[in-house]
């Protein structure tokens, strides 16, 4: 897509620091990055999320996140990771084009884990949501 970032990144208009590449997906370096080795993983398809996203192209990024984590367990040697993505604005997503990020993460290193995103359930009854569900 013509003005998306990422896309741009792809068509190397934009430079990037490529961590893993395949012929669907692009791995690199997040340039305001929030731990050492903070990496986007993204389709080379353009899709705003994943819900977006083609299935079978979909089914790439799994693969490709692993072998980001086995190039980073080489490099970087973290003691852990967090790996997730923001959707849509109430997610947080800021570029528009579906991106995973790959957190390496230390001891000690003062970051939250998932629960620390959002805390807004307090009052919801699960089994009462599970019916929604069917
Ligand atoms: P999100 O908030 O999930 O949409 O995250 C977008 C991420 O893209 C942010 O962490 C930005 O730092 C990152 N980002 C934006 N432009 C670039 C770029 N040119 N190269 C690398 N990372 C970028
Ligand atoms: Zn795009």
């Amino acid at each position: 897509m013509q003005d998306c970032i990422f896309c741009k990144i792809i068509n190397k208009e934009i430079p990037n620091y490529t961590v893993y590449e395949d012929s669907h997906v692009l791995a690199f370096l997040d340039i305001t990055p929030r731990a050492k080795g903070h990496t986007l993983v993204i389709p080379k398809v353009h899709a705003e999320t994943l819900l977006d996203l083609n299935e079978e192209i979909a089914k790439e990024l799994l693969p490709a996140v692993q072998k980001v984590m086995n190039r980073m367990e080489a490099v970087l040697k973290p003691d852990g990771y967090n790996v997730g993505w923001n959707h849509a604005e109430a997610g947080g997503q800021v570029v528009p084009h579906v991106h995973i990020h790959v957190l390496p993460r230390w001891n000690g290193d003062g970051g939250g884990n998932m629960h620390s995103i959002v805390d807004s359930a307090s009052d919801v009854d699960v089994a009462e949501v599970a019916r929604l569900f069917g």
